[in-house]
């Protein structure tokens, strides 16, 4: 009968224990949504908020220069590459986070270019 009482004991100790985990799971991905839409309303986070940059050999500098929103780690450029998003061309620099591995794009525009 003890083993019994035991068994209980520790199911709900398991059962409270992973709940605690999912909780803090989603309060996470709460958090890193939360900073992922404030890293695309900063400027470079979106086609329509590029950062400005006079010409391409500042893409990848301006990439760089521009800390991690999940980390504040620095971002390693992976690549760039231009492309035309409603009707402005743009430099799209794909990063990944040498700290904490995420990636994103960041959005630059060359001074004078349409
Ligand atoms: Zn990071």
């Amino acid at each position: 009968m003890v083993w019994l009482v035991w068994a209980l004991v520790v199911a709900y100790g398991m059962v409270m224990l992973i709940r605690r985990q999912a909780a803090s799971r989603a309060k996470l991905a709460a958090a890193i949504d939360q900073l992922e839409a404030r890293a695309q309303a900063r400027p470079g986070g979106a086609a329509d908020r590029p950062i400005e940059v006079v010409s391409p050999s500042e893409v990848e500098v301006a990439a760089r220069s521009t800390p991690c929103p999940l980390c504040g780690g620095e971002l390693r450029v992976d690549e760039h590459a231009a492309e035309t998003i409603d009707g402005t061309r743009l430099r799209l620099a794909h990063a990944t986070c040498i700290a904490c591995s995420s990636s994103r794009t960041l959005y630059l525009q060359i001074k004078g270019l349409p």
